[in-house]
């Protein structure tokens, strides 16, 4: 294993995406193999237990209250639907079940209840289990890390310059203070991020940075395209090119040298060439299943028809990190507090969520 840096600026992060391609490709092949069995990539399933109706202002998100999109919307699912689903990921090749709610964050009570079953349940199926449920306090990350999850995600979306210009209901430091109270249990974190929001290059370097001096680094890191939905304020910003996608994930490659690097969102885009350049670069990580979350993802046997022509093969679960033991409710050490905490709300104006909102109401 390489050793980590932390301390990375952000001029050091840009000469390395900006290299010439032949160059970055091999620099970031070479630091995969060396941290990496470059022909595994962990294959998860992206379950969304609750879907829409959320009230955060995320400008990339259909599943914001606020803004008019065709997202059907559903209340939390039941334990049994999902161990159904689990099963079915199971049986099609998936190590880990990412489970997400559009939550603003965690609100103690019988619905954190249900979902903290849905973790144990999800353990005993010796699957690797993830939660994306937004902000957390440290008792109840207490609470998820007991009932068996194996990793927390939270996105840090972009540079925290450029949060301000995506999200006005939440804090960069919000994410932070949650990425914090994962890390005071033994439950892994995944947080990355989103590229073809308009930023600029710094910011994907800025993103980096932060993610880069997380310490430890996170285990996890999804990069996602922008997949612009109607009726969201990012709606008409154009796709970015697999050349950027290759140069953000040989760039995340070299900087987190241990993380596993997530291809997500936007997917459905790219070839088999492009992907399979991705994985060359440093990818080690897919989301499998027909959507992700809201958005379109490629069929799972085209995935594995995918790894069946570079030689790839999904990678076993628990590789990384022993399975955590799930404790049952009854024997928790950590119980419902009734918390309410207060996140952060700056609130400021972001024009072109303003207008979709506005748009919206029409
Ligand atoms: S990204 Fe998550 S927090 Fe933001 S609006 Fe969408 S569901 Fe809500």
């Amino acid at each position: 294993m390489m050793q980590t840096k932390h301390n990375w600026t952000k001029e050091e992060i840009l000469a390395i995406y900006n290299k010439p391609m032949m160059e970055l490709l091999y620099d970031a092949a070479t630091v995969h193999r060396a941290n990496h069995n470059p022909n595994q990539v962990q294959v998860s399933t992206l379950l969304s237990i609750k879907t829409g109706g959320c009230p955060e202002d995320c400008g990339y998100c259909p599943q914001a209250a606020r803004y008019h999109t065709d997202i059907e919307g559903n209340d939390l699912m039941s334990v049994s639907q999902v161990k159904a689903q689990a099963l079915r990921a199971k049986s099609s090749g998936s190590s880990r079940v990412c489970m997400g709610a559009a939550w603003r964050n965690v609100k103690d009570g019988p619905e954190f209840d249900s979902v903290l079953e849905m973790v144990r349940t999800i353990n005993k199926l010796d699957m690797e289990v993830c939660c994306t449920l937004g902000m957390i306090t440290e008792n109840q990350a207490m609470r998820l890390a007991e009932a068996g999850l194996y990793a927390y995600n939270h996105n840090l979306d972009t540079s925290e310059d450029y949060y301000k210009d995506v999200i006005s209901t939440r804090a960069f430091k919000d994410r932070l203070d949650t990425i914090e109270n994962v890390r005071k249990t033994n439950v892994t974190v995944c947080s990355g991020g989103i590229i073809g929001m308009g930023e600029a290059i710094e910011d994907r370097a800025g993103m980096l940075v932060a993610l880069a001096s997380l310490s430890p680094q996170p285990e996890s890191t999804p990069i996602n395209a922008l997949v612009p939905v109607e009726g969201t304020p990012m709606e008409e910003i154009a796709p970015v090119s697999i050349w950027e996608m290759i140069r953000m994930v040989a760039t995340t490659r070299i900087v987190l040298p241990n993380t596993q690097v997530r291809l997500s969102a936007g997917r459905t885009q790219m070839s088999q060439e492009g992907q399979a350049m991705c994985f060359f670069a440093g990818a080690n990580s897919i989301f499998a299943g027909d959507k992700l979350l809201t958005t379109p993802n490629p069929d799972v046997h085209e995935d594995m028809k995918l790894f069946e022509l570079l030689g790839l093969q999904p990678m076993k679960p628990f590789v990384k990190k022993d399975q955590p033991q799930s404790v049952e409710a009854q024997y928790s050490k950590y119980k419902d507090q009734a918390e309410k905490p207060k996140w952060t709300r700056p609130d400021h104006k972001i024009e072109r969520n303003e207008l979709a909102k506005a748009k919206a109401k029409l």
